[in-house]
């Protein structure tokens, strides 16, 4: 069966669907979410080409021109036994803040770590490490978000449950930094904390910190606008 570009032609739908032709159910094959699926995650092999990329699917994103690609069962098939991500994505858990969607990618694309405040605790720094030595992904971002729970939580500090009061510690520093600044502080503690997650990943991995020496690793940090969708570099 032709399956040309992840599009399955609508005679072929129309043959999967057991239906020869025409009537009511052709509209369907019209109205069927079509998921492009030209290849598995390309092989991009320099920091730089990986931010463009990273970047022109946040712009289709926010444009409304978001192309869904790499979703489909064909895609899937493909990575089966392997993965080639060309970007791994620190984020924060929050549920507006999906990488896949964000940046409008699909299976096999990103390697996505997400923890509340995108903290770089020696777990998230271990999974960024296996990204960069076994996965090869020439290009991490930090991805903190406007209105983050857990920066805010660490604004404001007072008594909270569970294990939450060991987020809101790692985010701490990041806040100090910014007090007294003008302007709004969870806003500016958000940026702060963006840089000083990356300050931490390159005090405390000296595997990161080799790969950036070596050219072989860019570390970038954005920012994700809740309201326009939009990543800006911070
Ligand atoms: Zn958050």
């Amino acid at each position: 069966m032709a399956i040309r570009n992840g599009f399955l032609g609508r005679r072929n739908l129309l043959q999967v669907l057991g239906i020869g032709s025409l009537g009511l159910i052709a509209n369907i094959a019209f109205t069927t979410p079509a998921f492009a699926d030209t290849s598995a995650a390309e092989k991009i092999v320099t920091p730089d080409a990986a931010l463009d990329r990273l970047l022109a699917g946040n712009l289709r994103f926010i444009s409304n021109k978001a192309n869904h690609p790499h979703q489909s069962l064909k895609l899937i098939q493909s990575l089966a036994q392997t993965q080639h991500p060309y970007a791994t994505i620190l984020s924060c858990a929050d549920s507006r803040v999906s990488g896949e969607i964000v940046f409008d990618e699909g299976l096999g694309d990103l390697f996505d770590i997400r923890i509340a405040g995108n903290i770089a605790t020696p777990e998230v720094i271990g999974s960024i490490e296996y990204a960069v030595v076994h996965l090869h992904t020439p290009l991490l971002m930090v991805l903190g978000h406007e209105r983050c729970g857990a920066v805010t939580a660490a604004v404001d500090g007072g008594e909270l449950e569970g294990e939450i009061p060991t987020i809101v510690a790692a985010i701490a520093p990041a806040v100090e930094r910014v007090r007294g600044q003008a302007g709004d502080l969870v806003e500016n503690a958000v940026v702060a904390n963006i840089q000083y997650q990356i300050e931490r990943l390159l005090e405390l991995s000296p595997v990161i910190k080799t790969a950036v020496a070596a050219g072989e690793l860019k570390v970038v940090g954005g920012r994700y606008d809740l309201d326009q969708g939009k990543v800006t570099l911070v």
